[in-house]
């Protein structure tokens, strides 16, 4: 059976990264609610214009919107196998929705890894963070500079920042984490779904170390 997967961690402490490379393992469908957001505003959808203005400010998108989009999400039927969920839940309301919908589907078994992460490591990987628009690929000025100034190394794009990176903005999205967010730490803790790893390496170390604290493959 494939692993049904949540990672949970700070903004910075590299869920996506992760995510992505679970995913790429095991063949999951990856569920990354700010690039559905994201994507979202790009195309002008009713959607993004409904959640831009607070992923402009770091704040939360409202929770029944948020378990809008993941019911819809997984009534596809390629999610149903396997999944990894990076960025969701991020709130009680959203984590005991989420309960529900999985339980509707039959599905009770699945992980849950968060990554720890000074805030120090946050802020410097959130202020140096770049991406390409093009290909996705992920760079950072203080760990993982580009060869080239602002190219990507993967496809020549020139590479941008997030526009929720700015450092008003990252102090914001570290503190709704802590006061929304954190608490669903207990939630799964409680359930014994919780796997903590420590998220302050390398990204292929952090790699091997979730696959050594899940059990499901
Ligand atoms: P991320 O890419 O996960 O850091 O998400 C970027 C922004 O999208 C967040 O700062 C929120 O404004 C919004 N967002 C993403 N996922 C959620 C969620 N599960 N609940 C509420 N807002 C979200």
């Amino acid at each position: 059976m494939k692993p049904k997967l949540i990672i949970l961690g700070p903004p910075g402490s590299g869920k996506g990264t992760q995510a992505r490379l679970l995913a790429e393992k095991f063949n999951l469908v990856h569920i990354s609610t700010g690039d559905i957001l994201r994507a979202a505003v790009d195309s002008g959808k009713v959607l993004g214009q409904e959640a831009k203005g607070y992923m402009d400010r770091g704040e939360l998108v409202p929770d029944g919107v948020m378990l809008k989009v993941i019911r819809e999400k997984l009534s596809e039927d390629e999610t149903a196998s396997g999944f990894i969920f990076d960025g969701f839940p991020r709130t009680i309301p959203q984590a005991e929705g989420l309960t529900s919908i999985l339980g509707e589907m039959g599905i009770n078994i699945y992980e849950v890894i968060k990554l720890k992460v000074s805030d120090d490591t946050l802020i410097k990987r959130l202020t140096g963070r770049l991406f390409c628009p093009k290909c996705g690929a992920l760079f950072n000025l203080s760990f993982k500079p580009p060869k080239e100034d602002r190219l990507c190394e993967h496809c020549g794009a020139e590479l941008k920042r997030r526009s929720d990176d700015s450092e008003e903005v990252i102090k914001n999205r570290l503190e709704v984490y802590r006061h929304r967010t954190g608490p669903i730490e207990d939630f799964y803790r409680l359930q014994y779904k919780l796997k903590e790893v420590d998220g302050e390496g390398d990204s292929s170390s952090v790699f091997e170390m979730i696959l050594e604290v899940i059990t499901i493959s």
